[in-house]
């Protein structure tokens, strides 16, 4: 049996959505980090978007589960490894990402060295459906713990803001 090289276990994980944005895939979120297939087992190293996300026990589960039987093919078997440093920023998500997210009505996070972040003002956040920036925040916390939720002043719909760093 002709065993998948590293590529080919990227493209299958990239049939993982992220449970929190399923538009995205967990490569186009930048989570995994790197994908090492041995002659035991398949080591899979992802970092979590932050510190306590709840998301990261379903993303492994949903990637031992993805993974399993491809694996057993091969006499392998799936170890999810959870890697915390270099820390995973919003700059780690690919550029077609970002479109992605703007196109499912969810704005996507500015650059993680916003002058406005660091100046201790909330970060300017454009209008996903309307692409006005004159938008104010409502609650720290949208639909889940990693989106701001906020209102647009142009149109007045509300919209997530993907906010972690
Ligand atoms: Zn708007």
């Amino acid at each position: 049996m002709v065993k998948r090289t590293a590529d080919q276990w990227w493209r299958l994980l990239q049939s993982v959505p992220d449970p929190e944005i399923p538009v995205l895939n967990v490569v186009e979120m930048g989570i995994v980090r790197e994908v090492i297939p041995d002659q035991s087992r398949v080591l899979i190293k992802i970092t979590p978007t932050y510190m306590g996300c709840p998301a990261m026990d379903a993303i492994s589960d949903d990637i031992q589960e993805k993974l399993r039987e491809p694996a057993q093919q091969e006499g392998l078997s799936v170890d999810v490894e959870l890697v915390y440093a270099p820390a995973w920023t919003t700059d780690w998500l690919t550029e077609g990402a970002q479109q992605k997210l703007e196109d499912y009505g969810i704005a996507p996070p500015g650059k993680t060295a916003d002058k406005r972040t660091l100046q201790g003002e909330a970060p300017m956040v454009r209008c996903p459906r309307c692409k006005a920036s004159n938008t104010e925040m409502v609650s720290l916390f949208g639909s889940t713990a990693c989106k701001a939720h906020y209102r647009c002043n142009a149109c007045s719909e509300p919209f997530d803001h993907f906010k972690c760093i």
